[in-house]
């Protein structure tokens, strides 16, 4: 028997891992399992995107010389048995895949039919499980993100002068990631690949075989390397100077703005984070016109939080998934799935969501999530939802960033819940302007349901917000409020909106 690089759907790298350090010509396994895809209404764009990336990854591999095992099944048992009868005594060697506990279910599962199988450390992120550790230094309750980013950029050099300060004198440039562009501002240029039959059939087969939510015509998402590096090419040569100071804003059909777009390749592996890092830092060190809040801004993201939510949703698994500390147990509202919503930003959010699978940021925090948590969805029905609709979804990433970042559903690393009235939305976004609710008014008819919610959402939670010195100020208004009469009348607002809600007239 041989030892044999077993290459998961995420895990698309030629260059990276056991697979990176097999010579061509040698046997690799690949199974395209399908049983996961009937789990959810997943769009139709993320499996598309995962089936054709697998699909062409193996053909390209089969072109470089590499005898490339792939397997079709209903399930990774059915698939590694059959792998099993035609070459007995193999010892697949898979990378961990960083969903939880996928590294012990697949060994158990290679147990069960009697085979071997070796898992190594996943070397598709930035930083290892021991590094992190390393920091954490044993305090595996609760971390702070600024804390691990500032310790990322000095132990890596990124953005970090000769004598180990930040480039330009400061860690995090946040605050200058905060406007909103001009009216004529257009979006800059975005590469869209050109696809050929092999999607086509494969967006095809989607449509057929599964039952799938969203748009399916116009997939437009990366399934190679190389459009991938196309991807990454155009965000640093047109796309980054302007992504900094608009990374926060909204704008009404504007999907992409500034944005890298590139989560759907990195989470399947297309692309390592460090040659995203190493484009971005090079173009800003060659370039004069990058401002710095566009390459710390998204360095920031590649180099922190990525890796952050990896290593954290490790740690808080497996309480994260249904953690829910506010006791939020409400039912997602059905307009997440059909968009039929009178709230302007969340219709047009949701229809990009549905368009492509994909909305910015900002939109998934400060719109999607941010309703979800003011209205008191259950954090878990939330995650199931993004699980689904994203191109970009994971367990691994879009838990910690659902449950915890968009939910505070645990506690872990967020030190207070990220919810705002309209007035917020007003500020990043060109949505308001255009709803059938007015953005100023907390209640009565036609006013802004995101304003009644917010402070009904202070008031429910009073018991654990109220200590959080963060939150101090705004539960002096909610003091002002409940004096003034002001909290009964939005309580009955908050009631209406319940009911109209369920009459699917929100
Ligand atoms: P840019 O804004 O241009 O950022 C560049 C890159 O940084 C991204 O490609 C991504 O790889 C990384 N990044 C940025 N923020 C985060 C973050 N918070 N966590 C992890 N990586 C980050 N990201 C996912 O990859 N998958 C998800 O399922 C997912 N679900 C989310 C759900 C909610 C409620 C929230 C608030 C955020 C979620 N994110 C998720 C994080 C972030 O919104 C997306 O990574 C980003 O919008 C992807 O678009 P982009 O490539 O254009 O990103």
């Amino acid at each position: 028997g041989q030892r044999v690089p077993w290459v998961l759907g995420t895990q698309l790298h030629p260059e990276v891992g056991p697979l990176g350090r097999a010579p061509a010509g040698s046997r690799v396994l690949m199974i395209e399992a399908r049983e996961f895809a009937r789990r959810r209404p997943y769009h139709h764009d993320k499996l598309t995107l995962v089936f054709s990336a697998m699909r062409q990854f193996r053909d390209e591999l089969r072109e470089r010389g590499y005898d490339v095992e792939y397997i079709t099944a209903e399930t990774f048992r059915e698939g590694l048995s059959r792998y099993f009868e035609r070459h007995p005594g193999d010892t697949p060697v898979a990378m961990r895949s960083p969903s939880y506990r996928s590294g012990s279910r697949m060994a158990e599962l290679v147990g069960e039919i009697g085979g071997d199988l070796d898992v190594v450390d996943n070397e598709l992120f930035v930083s290892t499980r021991r590094a992190f550790d390393e920091w954490a230094n044993g305090d595996t309750d609760s971390f702070r993100h600024e804390s691990f980013y500032r310790w990322m950029r000095r132990r890596s050099g990124v953005l970090l002068t000769d004598d180990g300060n930040p480039v330009g004198g400061e860690w995090n440039l946040d605050d200058e990631n905060q406007e909103f562009p001009p009216p004529e501002w257009s979006p800059p240029e975005r590469y869209e690949p050109d696809h050929g039959e092999a999607v086509r059939e494969t967006s095809e087969w989607v449509r057929e075989e599964f039952e799938t939510w969203g748009a399916d015509e116009g997939f437009r998402w990366p399934t190679t390397r190389e459009q991938a590096r196309n991807v990454l090419e155009q965000f640093c040569e047109r796309r980054l100077p302007e992504f900094g100071p608009y990374q926060d804003a909204m704008r009404s059909r504007d999907w992409a703005m500034a944005h890298a777009l590139l989560s759907p390749a990195l989470n399947l592996g297309l692309l390592h984070p460090w040659e995203a890092i190493t484009a971005i830092e090079e173009a800003y060190e060659s370039r004069e016109d990058i401002p710095l809040n566009s390459a710390e801004g998204v360095l920031r993201q590649l180099l922190g939080w990525r890796e952050f939510m990896r290593h954290v949703y490790r740690h808080a698994m497996p309480e994260l998934a249904t953690a829910n500390q506010l006791g939020a147990e409400r039912p997602l509202p059905e307009f997440y799935w059909s968009g039929e919503t009178e709230m302007n930003c969340l219709a047009e959010t949701v229809e990009d969501v549905h368009e492509r699978g994909y909305a910015h940021h900002i939109q998934r925090l400060m719109v999607l999530a941010n309703f979800a948590t003011l209205w008191g969805v259950e954090p878990r029905e939330l995650n199931e939802w993004f699980h689904a609709t994203y191109v970009d979804a994971y367990h691994w990433v879009t838990t910690p960033n659902v449950v915890e970042m968009g939910q505070y559903g645990h506690g872990v690393f967020a030190t207070k819940p990220y919810v705002s009235s309209a007035s917020y939305v007003d500020r990043m976004s060109d949505y308001c302007g255009d709803c059938h609710y007015y953005k100023t008014k907390d209640t009565g008819d036609r006013a802004c349901p995101f304003n009644s919610l917010y402070w009904d959402f202070l008031a429910r939670n009073e018991e654990q917000l109220r200590g959080n010195h963060r939150m101090g100020l705004m539960y002096s208004h909610v003091d002002d409020k409940r004096e003034s009469g002001d909290l009964a009348a939005i309580r009955e607002r908050v009631d209406d909106l319940r009911e109209m809600a369920d009459a699917g007239e929100l």
